[in-house]
């Protein structure tokens, strides 16, 4: 069985591998990935090391010739990349080429380093005396990315990190590793220099590594909440700079003045879109006053219409969940939700196929606290419906979840949108709009437990988490200025 190979120093390298890589559409397994023991990671970091110390001293436009041909290197192979997604993930070509746009977008915004990257001067702070500011890059930085988006969320954070002057080591999803090596040989093609990105592949143990080395400077950690809680404390703990974004349970509020029908359309859209495995998706959607009986009925009408199947077949809605564990973890909370009196109103884990790890869209009526259902990440094509008499109920519902990724109200109401938008405790808010991905001149990042450390990814917060400010007092004495004085100065 072939093996994917790492990517280190600019070559391929390939070690015999140990962890299974499935066509979520077949269940076949097309390849293995490797787990490299500590000395292998310790030599890859010394490759990073050493690539930093020269790749710091590159010009700016240098930097930002390679994103820009990057860019053009990522559109033409966008097909290819889209499949090798769709290969591995599972996801339709529609919303692999939907994710890389995404990616590429981060890119564009990296290829404005110049004015990212611009310092401050002020002139006589004191008599003779002028201070400037400038940023410089953090060293090596770990990207420690989750299998749902294997190139949009490797893309968040190298953009940004190699325009600032890094090297990034990219410790992929081992589920969906390859496109990683895709993107690694066309930053090469870019003409980034050999060892600046690097791919190293492997599971907990090789995060562990990474966590604890001191040839790593920052790491951005992109993953469920348990692991992105612990790559929080053992990174910082280590004194690396960390931003470690977790797991979401995006709620989306309709108003009883709110358009049905588009509100339906876009509870079906974000709810099964990508099978639900977006961190971004909507998981519950919170019906407020008398609606929600007319509300379910148009989003069952359309669940319906829904067509499940393989990722590379155009007339697909969404395609399979990445593994046989996960499906089956899906089935569990679906049947989890009958037990605690859940009305399921539409089952789909029946879904008949021979192979592949499929399921078809649930929709879970009377989801509340202290079911698991409602409580617990799903990350699967389930939509949950929560049943609420007032505004003040659903924000009350939101503000209590662990979780603050994402939201979203549907209303006609200006005025109650705008105070939705200050009541809610959850980063990312959409009015109208259920998956609320900022841009990239934005920064992506949720509260609570979908975020841990202050820095939220991507656009300006990501630009000041790759690096460091240097701050200089200067002044040019003359040789009447000579005096002694040990006092802390008193006069302006
Ligand atoms: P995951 O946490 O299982 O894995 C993420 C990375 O951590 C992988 O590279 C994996 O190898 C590594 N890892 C797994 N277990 C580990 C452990 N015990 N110790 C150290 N490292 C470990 O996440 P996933 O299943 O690949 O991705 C889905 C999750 O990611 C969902 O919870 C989803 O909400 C979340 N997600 C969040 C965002 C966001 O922006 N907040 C974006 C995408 C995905």
């Amino acid at each position: 069985m072939q093996s994917v190979p790492h990517f280190i120093n600019g070559e391929h390298i390939t070690q015999s591998g140990q962890l299974p890589v499935h066509n979520p559409a077949t269940g076949e397994v097309t390849s293995m990935v490797p787990v490299p023991d500590a000395t292998f990671v310790d030599d890859a970091l010394r490759v990073a090391q050493e690539a930093a110390r020269s790749w710091r001293e590159s010009s700016l436009s240098e930097r930002t010739n390679i994103l820009f041909t990057l860019r053009h290197l990522l559109v033409k192979h966008a097909s290819e990349l889209a499949s090798i997604i769709t290969s591995e993930h599972g996801k339709t070509l529609s919303d692999a080429h939907g994710e890389l746009a995404r990616g590429l977008e981060n890119v564009e915004y990296a290829c404005g380093l110049t004015e990212h990257l611009k310092g401050g001067f002020t002139d006589q702070v004191a008599q003779g005396v002028d201070v400037h500011s400038f940023r410089e890059p953090v060293g090596v930085v770990a990207a420690i990315t989750p299998f749902n988006f294997p190139i949009m969320v490797p893309l968040w954070m190298s953009a940004n990190a190699l325009a600032t002057g890094n090297v990034v080591v990219l410790k992929p999803s081992e589920r969906d590793p390859s496109v990683s090596i895709r993107l690694a040989e066309l930053l090469l093609e870019a003409g980034l220099p050999k060892g600046v990105f690097n791919v190293v592949h492997g599971n907990a143990t090789t995060v562990n590594q990474l966590l604890e080395h001191p040839g790593i400077d920052a790491i951005s950690f992109v993953g469920s909440t348990p692991v992105a809680r612990h790559v929080y404390e053992v990174g910082t703990a280590h004194a690396k700079r960390v931003q470690a974004l977790g797991g979401a349970k995006n709620h989306m509020v309709v108003l009883p003045d709110a358009d049905l029908d588009i509100a339906a359309d876009a509870a079906v859209n974000a709810g099964f879109g990508a099978a639900g495995e977006r961190c971004m998706a909507i998981s519950v959607v919170v019906a407020v006053g008398s609606i929600a009986d007319e509300l379910i009925a148009k989003i069952t009408d359309r669940m319906d219409k829904l067509k499940v199947g393989p990722g590379d077949d155009p007339a697909s809605d969404f395609g399979p969940v990445i593994t046989q564990e996960h499906r089956d973890r899906i089935v569990e909370y679906v049947s989890s939700a009958t037990k605690d009196g859940v009305d399921v109103v539409r089952d789909g884990t029946a879904l008949a196929k021979d192979a592949g790890f499929f399921v078809g869209p649930c929709l879970l009526d009377g989801v509340r606290p202290g079911v698991k259902s409602y409580d617990d990440e799903i990350f699967g094509p389930v939509l949950g419906v929560a049943r609420v008499r007032t505004y003040a109920d659903a924000v009350e519902l939101i503000n209590a979840n662990r979780y603050g990724n994402g939201t979203a109200i549907f209303t006609r109401d200006g005025n109650v949108a705008r105070l939705f938008s200050r009541d809610v405790h959850v980063g990312m808010i959409g009015i109208n709009v259920p998956i609320p991905v900022p841009v990239s001149s934005y920064s992506f990042g949720g509260w609570k437990n979908s975020l841990f450390g202050h820095s939220h990814i991507y656009g300006p917060e990501g630009f000041t988490f790759y690096s460091r400010a240097k701050v200089i007092t200067t002044r040019w004495p003359q040789p009447s200025d000579s005096q002694i004085d040990l006092g802390f100065p008193t006069t302006r």
